[in-house]
C-alpha cells in the first residue's frame, strides 16, 4: 500500500522512538513504507516521512534495498563530502548538505538480529539523511557551507 508522504515540518521536527517489538504489523509498515518510496523514485525513506515516529529508516543505493531498526553511527571518519540533495518530503527543494564520507553503522534487521556495516559512497550519504530524520533534522536545517 502506498502511503501519504508528510510534508508538516512541524512533524518532521519531532523525534522518532526506539522500536521495542518487531512483529508483522511493524513488517507490514516496512513493506508499505518500501512501496511508497519506490512510487516516488526515491532512494530512501523514513518512517517520520509517512506519519510514524518510529526509527526505521530504509536504504536504496543501487537496485537492493536495506531495512535498518533502530540505526546509530558508531564510527566515521573525518572526510566529509558535500553533494546536492532532495528529500521527499521538500518537493522542489534541494540543497548541498556536508556528510561523512564512510560510516560503521549498526542496526536490527526485520528479524530483530543486529547488523554492523561499513557503508561509504551513495550508501553513506543516503544513510546519514534518513538518520537525520529520526531525530528530526531535515536537509533545509543542514548547513551548506562547504567543508571538503
Ligand atoms: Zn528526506
Amino acid at each position: 500500500m502506498i502511503l501519504d508522504i508528510i510534508q508538516d515540518l512541524d512533524f518532521l521536527r519531532k523525534k522518532s522512538k526506539t522500536v521495542i517489538v518487531i512483529d508483522d504489523e511493524l513488517r507490514e509498515l516496512v513493506s508499505n513504507m518500501v512501496e511508497t518510496m519506490e512510487a516516488h523514485n526515491g532512494v530512501g525513506i523514513s518512517a517520520p516521512q509517512v506519519g510514524l515516529l518510529k526509527k526505521i529508516i530504509i536504504v536504496k543505493p543501487e537496485n537492493d534495498i536495506f531495512v535498518f531498526i533502530n540505526p546509530s553511527i558508531t564510527s566515521y571518519n573525518s572526510n566529509m563530502i558535500s553533494m546536492e540533495e532532495g528529500c521527499l518530503s521538500i518537493p522542489n527543494y534541494s540543497r548541498v548538505v556536508s556528510r561523512f564520507s564512510n560510516i560503521k553503522i549498526e542496526a536490527l534487521d526485520l528479524s530483530g538480529s543486529k547488523i554492523k556495516m561499513e557503508l561509504s559512497g551513495l550508501f553513506a550519504r543516503i544513510f546519514q539523511h534518513e538518520l537525520d530524520h529520526l531525530n528530526g533534522i531535515l536537509i533545509s536545517d543542514k548547513s551548506n557551507k562547504k567543508i571538503d
